[in-house]
């Protein structure tokens, strides 16, 4: 098998502004293909700093190296994206853009969709969350307005501001909230905001605390009264049994996980931990996005968003309609060059 990156350049709509991080425009990610017998199979890399220092050079260089860990039978998943964790164990983005081409090929050789290799009904997607990113209120009534067709809105918060901007969305919207405070507040702070947050008919809360302190998180979570989800606390299977009594929720990502295969494995895990499960993405394209789509039906929800924050998107994939996830019935994942 034959691996080749092409970088992507990826321009948003509004500035993407999150609470540990300032506001961008435009974001890169890696295109992998991976060619056998005349069949190419696409993944995106979404690498993030923030998880072990992963950036683009590096995912470029383990995509050279993953060419003879790849051998010449595309199907034997399990050996091939295992020996890759083991190899690569701190390139999760890069893993995941290999773990989703060789699922799109193994696909396109049946004439299959991914789903279906894997026995899920379409019917059951959720419906995906609408970000708006953070802003000033008018600016943030503004995107509000614009995401009529979006029964389901993600806030970001853990900034200066953010009770008011809450406010002021919910007194122009009876959509479902959710919000991501992204490591944003401090324990009792966290306490204090998500009681306020009450107020406004809040789904959940994801990741109000830093990474790694997980007492913390179950103190947050047995004083608020909504839900607790983790996100960049939830990276693999490892952390799920420390996290178990400490949340409600896991956010899981195939750039954190290191792709589909693993990202089932914390399904499962989850699952038997009493935990429910929504599906998130990075800054990528429909590319990254429609092959962690394909899990969605065995999530709670989804926050399948970035592709329809993108003014370039250079991929067609799935389709959003009144909220809800349409996978492509296409081979393979579906996702396919524009
Ligand atoms: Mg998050």
């Amino acid at each position: 098998m034959r691996i080749r990156t092409v970088r992507q350049e990826l321009a948003i709509k509004y500035p993407w502004k999150i609470a540990r991080s300032e506001g961008v425009t435009s974001a890169t990610t890696i295109r992998l293909s991976i060619e056998h017998e005349g069949v190419i199979g696409y993944g995106e890399a979404a690498p993030s700093v923030y998880y072990y220092g992963e950036d683009l050079d590096r995912v470029e260089q383990v995509a050279k190296d993953a060419e003879p860990v790849l051998g010449q039978d595309p199907f034997l998943l399990e050996d091939i994206i295992d020996e890759l964790a083991e190899q690569f164990p701190e390139a999760p983005a890069a893993r995941a853009a290999l773990d989703a081409g060789l699922h799109d090929l193994v696909g396109k050789l049946l004439d299959v969709p991914v789903y279906k290799l894997w026995g899920l009904n379409p019917a059951n997607t959720p419906k995906t969350s609408y970000t708006l990113g953070i802003d000033t209120i008018p600016m943030m009534l503004k995107k509000l307005n614009e995401a009529r067709e979006y029964p389901v809105l993600k806030i970001k918060v853990g900034v200066p501001g953010d009770m008011e901007m809450i406010k002021a969305i919910r007194e122009n919207t009876d959509a479902t909230i959710r919000v991501d405070a992204n490591t944003g507040w401090r324990v009792e702070e966290a306490i204090e905001k998500i009681h306020e947050l009450a107020a406004y008919d809040i789904e959940f809360v994801e990741q109000p605390i830093a990474s790694g302190d997980y007492e913390g998180l179950r103190k947050v979570r047995e004083n608020v009264p909504l839900p607790i989800m983790a996100d960049e606390d939830s990276i693999t299977c490892a952390e799920l049994p420390r996290l178990a009594g400490c949340v409600d929720a896991i956010n899981i990502k195939l750039a954190k996980s290191g792709g589909l295969r693993e990202a089932m494995r914390m399904i499962n895990v989850a699952r038997a931990l009493g935990m429910k499960i929504m599906i998130g993405c990075m800054s990528e394209s429909s590319l990254g996005v429609t092959a962690a789509a394909h899990l969605t039906p065995l999530t709670d929800y989804a926050d399948l968003d970035m592709n329809l924050l993108l003014t370039n998107d250079p991929f067609d994939g799935i389709k959003v309609i009144d909220g809800k996830i349409i996978l492509p019935e296409r081979p393979g994942h579906g996702a396919i060059l524009r």
